[in-house]
C-alpha cells in the first residue's frame, strides 16, 4: 500500500524547533509498504525552524499573532495533490499538529492544551476520501500484509519479513 507519511515520523528535522520525531512503528512500516514523506508546512512555504503555530477560531496564528493560514492552507492542498498524484491509499500523520493533528489539536492558547479538532491537512485530506491515521494508531497498519497484497504468503519477501521480524507463524491460505 502506499501510504502518505508525516516526514518528521520518518526522522526529517522539518518540525518548528528544527528537529525530527522519527517512530520506530512508522520507520518499521517502510519494510512492507511504500512511504511517502511530507511536510505540509514546508510544502507551505514555511522555514524550517519557525515559530510555532495554533489554530485559533478558524485561522492559523503564531506565538507573536502572525496569520499563517494562507501558508498552512497551500501545505494542505499539496498534500492532497500528492496523494492523489501518487494514489496514496492512506495518511498517517503525527499527533496534534496544526497541520497533521486528527481528532485533537492544541487549543490555540500555547499553554499546551489540546482541544478537540483537525490540523488542516488531516481535514482537507480527510474531505477529498483520502483515509487518515494518527500516528499514535500506526499498529493498524502493521498488521499481517498476506492476504491483502499478494496472497503469496510464505513466497513473498514482504510477508516474509514481516512474519520474521514479529516471531509469528504464517497466516493460514
Ligand atoms: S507539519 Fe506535519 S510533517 Fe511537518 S513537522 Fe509538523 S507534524 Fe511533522
Amino acid at each position: 500500500m502506499k501510504i502518505l507519511v508525516s516526514a518528521c515520523l520518518l526522522g526529517t528535522a522539518c518540525r518548528y524547533d528544527g528537529s525530527a520525531f522519527p517512530n520506530e512503528a512508522v520507520l518499521e512500516l517502510a519494510r512492507v509498504h511504500t512511504l511517502v514523506p511530507f511536510c505540509p508546512e514546508v510544502y507551505g512555504g514555511l522555514p524550517t525552524p519557525r515559530e510555532p503555530a495554533e489554530i485559533c477560531g478558524g485561522r492559523v496564528l503564531t506565538r507573536s499573532g502572525a496569520d499563517v493560514t494562507k501558508q498552512y492552507e497551500k501545505g494542505a492542498a499539496e498534500a492532497l495533490r500528492l496523494a492523489r498524484l501518487l494514489r496514496c491509499e492512506c495518511a498517517l500523520l503525527q499527533d496534534r499538529s496544526p497541520s497533521c493533528g486528527i481528532g485533537v489539536v492544541h487549543d490555540g492558547s500555547f499553554t499546551d492544551t489540546l482541544t478537540p479538532g483537525d490540523g488542516l491537512t488531516a481535514k482537507k485530506l480527510s474531505e477529498h476520501g483520502v483515509r487518515v491515521l494518527p500516528a499514535s494508531r500506526v499498529a493498524e497498519l502493521s498488521a499481517c500484509p498476506c492476504d491483502k497484497r499478494c496472497q503469496r504468503h510464505g513466497d513473498c519477501e514482504a510477508c516474509r519479513l514481516y512474519h520474521q521480524r514479529h516471531g509469528r507463524p504464517f497466516c493460514e491460505r
